[in-house]
Order: structure tokens, then sequence, then C-alpha cells
């Protein structure tokens, strides 16, 4: 097939998402960091100073699968990590699969991998993550390669995609299983054997690689975005952008790759003055108290996961469901931490009044078991008592994040930006837009 011309601008591309990577960090840390790290990408990339995510929950899954097919979650339908299955009866997770245990089949739009795929079949799309739903929602259904950690902390894939023959080599050169300082630089140390393994940018059909690095995710929740293990976690990115833009460097040359640096969502600050914890757990027992006292029927309320409320139908005999959850709704509005509550009814004639609406409207799927939607007042995290810290509200902590178009183009775009411009961008850099 040589001599074919391709119209991609680049050989390679390359996406790095930094879990939990707010863009207030490229601030705070920026007298910290080195000269060809962070500050190469700031100086000569196209940066976007004001992107957000621009719906409800930001959380991983749902980050993810919006940076990877350019949509929002009512297309694409990852509208949590994890959901309640009427089908199933319990909670499953966003990249569950009953016959592959885990895979893609979620996802209801295709990722730049699929589409890069679909017109050059021989074009290789990587995807590797410390988690499965990070690096499954990036790769999509027709992903060559897509690894994440399995529970003993080696890396793994499920059967629904090709097992690499370089995996076990990896796998014994791994030492220790601390997730959190470690587990980022394991997967730079993937990503380089990944590139020489696989041939990348080997032959005329452009690649694409990306890598989620969660390490920082673990940190946030665990120490808070305020701590130093925050700010070593951040430090250790920046040295491994510099390394990488390096290694691109040497391998493909300069105007030959496109390298792209984003986040999934940001994270709330550590509550202290304003907000506090709210416990779902708590509340799904508090409103079937108050809803029997009303309907005088027992457990109304099936299941509350975060900002999800799904309603126990077997129950509900006689009852009018819209009446149901309008009651509930009039209930819920009067705790002090709440902000709005949709019912699906509201959710599928609403026209938006204001930011909050639009991206609680946004990450609402049709297709999905949820009876109702709440939204928290600001600084308010939901937590099961495992967090200090958390994410997943509309407000600009968690749905600011850099993005940053390395290899290609220079500039700065101060004007509000959403996170689908970077399928868009990608697709234009691999010629396939
Ligand atoms: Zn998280």
């Amino acid at each position: 097939m040589t001599g074919l011309i391709l119209f991609s601008a680049v050989k390679v591309a390359v996406l790095f998402v930094a879990d939990q990577f707010k863009y207030e960090y490229l601030n705070r840390f920026n007298k910290k960091f080195i000269s060809d790290g962070f500050k190469r990408l700031m100086k000569d990339g196209l940066v976007y100073s004001d992107c957000h995510h621009m719906h409800v929950p930001t959380y991983t899954a749902v980050g993810h699968a919006t940076i990877s097919t350019g949509v929002e979650p009512r297309i694409h339908g990852i509208y949590s990590n994890y959901w309640y299955s009427r089908k199933e009866g319990r909670m499953i997770s966003s990249v569950y699969d009953k016959k592959f245990g885990r895979s893609p089949m979620n996802l209801r739009f295709p990722t730049v991998g699929d589409n890069l795929k679909r017109i050059y079949e021989r074009s290789k799309v990587i995807s590797l993550s410390l988690k499965d739903r990070a690096a499954i929602l990036l790769g999509g259904y027709s992903a060559d390669v897509v690894l994440y950690l399995d529970r003993e902390g080696r890396f793994t894939t499920s059967d629904y995609y090709r097992k690499p023959k370089w995996l076990k080599e990896f796998n014994r050169t791994l030492k220790g299983k601390d997730k959190i300082f470690k587990g980022n630089s394991a997967l730079f140390e993937l990503f380089k054997m990944a590139l020489k393994e696989e041939n990348i940018g080997e032959d005329e059909y452009p690649d694409l690689v990306m890598l989620s690095f969660s390490s920082l995710d673990l940190a946030g929740h665990r120490y808070g975005p305020e701590s130093k293990e925050v700010e070593r976690l951040v430090l250790q990115l920046d040295t491994i952008i510099s390394k990488t833009l390096k290694l691109l460097d040497k391998e493909f040359g300069k105007g030959n790759y496109l390298f792209v640096f984003t986040s999934d969502h940001g994270v709330a600050p550590t509550p202290k003055d304003l907000g506090g914890y709210f416990y779902p757990n708590k509340l799904k027992d508090s409103l079937n108290s108050i809803m029997k006292k009303i309907f005088k029927k027992d457990s109304l309320v099936l299941f509350v996961s975060s900002h999800l409320i799904y309603l126990n139908y077997d129950k509900m005999e006689g009852l009018d469901s819209k009446m149901v959850m309008d009651t509930l709704k009039s209930v819920m509005m009067r705790l002090k931490e709440v902000l709005k509550v949709y019912t699906s009814y509201d959710l599928k004639n609403m026209i938006p009044k204001d930011f909050v609406d639009s991206l609680v409207l946004n990450g609402y799927f049709e297709g999905s078991d949820v009876d109702m939607i709440y939204i928290l007042k600001p600084y308010w995290l939901y937590t099961y008592g495992n967090v200090k810290a958390n994410h997943g509200s509309p407000y600009f902590y968690d749905t600011h994040v850099p993005l940053v178009f390395y290899g290609l183009w220079k500039g700065r775009v101060d004007s509000r930006c959403s996170i689908t411009l970077v399928a868009k961008k990608l697709m234009e850099a691999l010629g396939i837009y």
C-alpha cells in the first residue's frame, strides 16, 4: 500500500487525560514546574484557558466518554460511573458487559478511535489507564489494545479486546502495588512499550494513542486537592510530559505528531467554611420514612446513587408515578443541601433556565432507568464516608479543566469552550473530520 497519499496532518496523535486535574493546578504550581513540561505546552501549544465539561455528573466515565466521542452523555449514554439496572436488579458499572465482563457496550456513539479504524483499518488505536472505565471508554469498540489494572495491580484487558503478546513481559517489570505514587509512572512505562511493540507511527496510516493517568484522582479523594500528595503528583505529571514530548520529538519528529493534554473533571475543595459532606445512603432511608407517612407505603425509593434516584415500582400499585415524583421533589427541596430536583417528566420537556439546568439536561440519558436527579448547593460533596474531597457537581471547580493541543497549532483562546472540542480537533489532526 505504499505510495498511497493520505490526508492526515500527523503520523500519530497522543492524548493524555489526567484524572481530576483541575485547571487551577496549572496556575497554582506554575512556579514549581520545570521548563520543558507543562511550561513547554503552555508556551508553544494551542491553549484553551476556559474549557469545561458541560454535563452533570462530572465523573470519570462520563468525562472520558465525552472526550472520546465529542458528544454529551445524553447522546453517548454514559451518564455516571455506576448506575442501577432494573434488568439486572443491581448497580452496574458503566463498562459492565454480561458476555465479556467489561466492554464499551453501554457507549452509544463511536469514539475518535472507532472513526479512525472505520476509515483506515490499518491505523492503530491504543488506550491505557489504571482504571478500566477510562481505558475502555477512551478506546471504544474497535481499539487494538485497551489495558487497565486488575485487582492484583497488573495490567490486563477484557476478553472483548485482543491481549497483546508483550503484556506478560511488561507485567513482570512492575514493582509494588502503590497505585497513587507508582501508578502514573508505571503507565508511562507501559506507553513506551506499547509505542515500540505495536509499531506506532511506522506506516502511512495515522495512529492514535490515549492514556488516562488516574493517580491524581486517587490522591485528591484521599488527601484533598490542597494536599502535598496532590502537589507531588502534579509535579510528577510535569516530568512525565517533559519526557513524553522529548520522546515524540525523537520518534516521530516535530510537526508529525499532535499531543493533547486535558482532564475528565476537576475537584471541589475539602469542605471548610461553606458546604460540607452529604450522604446519599442516609437520604434513601429518610425519604422512605417521610414518603411512608404521606402514602402509607414502605420503600417507595428503591435506590439513591449520588445524584440519581430510582423509584420502587413494585410498591407503587394504585399510585400515579408523576404524583409520587412531584411529592418527593417537594420533600427534597426542603433539604438545606439541595439546590434543584428534577423528575424524569421535568427533564423530558425542559427548556433550560440556567447553567445548572443545561448541564443536567446534557447529562440526562433518556434510555436510562433514572426517575429523578437532584443537585446539591455549591461546596456540598457526595460521600459514602470514604473520601475527603469529591467531584461530580455542575460548578466551575468540577467542570473547568486544562485543554492544550501541542504540535500543530499555537495560540491562546480565552473564550468559553466545551470539552467536546477534543474529539473534533483530534479527528481534524488525523485527517478524518
Ligand atoms: Zn474521582
